[in-house]
């Protein structure tokens, strides 16, 4: 069973201050699980996590984050910007872009961020635009096809389609591309992919660190070029739905560890460093978004309208995913009504959940709506002039934090010319 990080009562204390909607996030899980991360690849001397700064760019999670030891993946200008303001500098930033603008590289450039190549054109345009390659340097691998792992009762599980993604290089072109930046002064080389995203396997890590290092192995031999870091990027899920088993990071570092030993080792390779790009790992399960009742409503079928929107959480509405929701102070009513609970945007996708039994709902209650941490606040929009709520902070000593204020009209306005 899933169970919210706050009982009722601190939430009607944080609601009395921050009214509702809200984001709220759960310090003491997000400290936990990034030790937990860094206990898993302890193995492996040079490990580190660069958060995804997409899932979450809220300055106080990425320093607290920092504190953890992890550095941030960025992938454009404003998100670099974030970073340096936050404190970090030099390799504590990763740059995985695509499809890049000539400024977001010298920025990242002069961030001393390790930049990281999305493409074999890439190489000369970032040349062209720097004057110089980076002596320390990066490229992101795509081997297209189908990405499956191991055999399931239907056969082979399908986790993704590598094939149909615009992201990476070819193996020819991680070649080529490798030859060239050595030619053009790189000297120390990394390899990166991301080839399925919020898995719910162990085996996920350890199947594409297996590729990556044979990959690593081929290019040292082909290529000559010294190859110090491989990039495991993002991927790995949590579990959405409750009947889900969790990952085990301890069981995932181990099985890479298991191939590092296997292929790296052998080949004079044991120094290679290990990063991870992990956002929805590290935040998703840590964020509530917290909502009260407005109205219920009989028609065809049984609503209940909260306060909070799509505007809020996207991810319902535009990938119908499950998110859980617990009705505050009801965790142990029998779930014997079946409710679509709306928000109120003029948009019949705006639903949180479809068909959804839950206990017996009155308006005033308020919901959590569960593992809005990552992918949540940051998806936020301002559709039907909804405005994006605050995020706080439940601190580890069970005092709050306000680390961004909700929107006002005046932010809505902000951008428009009248005249
Ligand atoms: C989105 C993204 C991540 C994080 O993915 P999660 O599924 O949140 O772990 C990591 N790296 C890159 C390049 C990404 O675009």
């Amino acid at each position: 069973m899933k169970k919210p990080f706050v009982t009722l009562e601190k939430l009607q204390e944080i609601v009395n201050e921050y009214p509702t909607p809200l984001h709220i996030y759960d310090e003491k899980g997000i400290r936990e699980n990034a030790r937990a991360l860094y206990k898993a690849f302890s193995w492996n001397p040079g490990f580190k996590e660069y958060f995804a700064v997409k899932a979450t760019p809220t300055p106080h999670i990425l320093k607290l984050l920092q504190e953890e030891g992890c550095g941030v993946d960025c992938s454009s200008l404003t998100e670099l910007m974030m970073a340096q303001r936050c404190g970090f500098a030099g390799e504590e930033i990763m740059f995985s872009s695509n499809d890049t603008p000539a400024e977001e590289f010298e920025l990242a450039e002069k961030l001393g961020a390790i930049i990281n190549l999305d493409d074999i054109t890439h190489v000369d345009f970032l040349k062209d635009t720097l004057g110089y390659i980076p002596k320390k340097i990066s490229c992101r691998y795509n081997p297209g096809g189908t990405f499956s792992l191991g055999e399931s009762k239907e056969g082979f599980q399908v986790m993704d389609t590598p094939g149909d993604a615009k992201y990476g290089m070819t193996r020819d072109q991680m070649a080529e591309a490798f030859r060239r930046l050595k030619e053009l002064g790189a000297e120390e080389f990394g390899i990166h992919a991301f080839l399925a995203s919020n898995t719910i396997s162990n085996d996920y890590y350890p199947a594409l660190a297996a590729i990556l290092f044979r990959l690593a192995v081929e290019m040292k031999e082909e290529t000559g070029c010294h190859i110090t870091f491989i990039n495991l990027s993002g991927g790995v899920g949590v579990p959405y739905r409750p009947e889900q088993p969790a990952n085990d990071i301890a069981v995932i570092g181990e099985g890479v560890r298991k191939a590092y030993e296997e292929i790296l080792v052998p080949a004079g390779m044991g120094d290679v460093s290990i990063c991870t790009e992990l956002g929805r790992f590290m935040l998703a399960p840590y964020g509530h978004l917290v909502t009260r009742v407005l109205h219920e409503k009989r028609i065809y079928k049984h609503y209940i309208g909260v306060d909070a929107c799509a505007a809020n959480l996207m991810r319902p509405s535009m990938y119908g995913a499950y998110h859980h929701i617990t009705v505050m102070g009801k965790e142990d009513a029998p779930c014997d009504h079946m409710y679509d609970v709306t928000g109120s945007l003029c948009e019949n996708s705006d639903k949180f959940a479809i068909d959804r039994m839950l206990p017996e709902i009155d308006i005033g209650d308020l919901l959590v709506i569960h593992d809005t941490g990552a992918h949540g606040h940051a998806m936020g929009y301002q559709y039907n002039g909804r405005l994006r709520s605050a995020e706080v902070l439940l601190r580890e000593d069970g005092s709050t934090l306000l680390m961004r204020r909700a929107e006002t009209p005046e932010d809505y306005f902000s951008t428009v010319i009248w005249d």
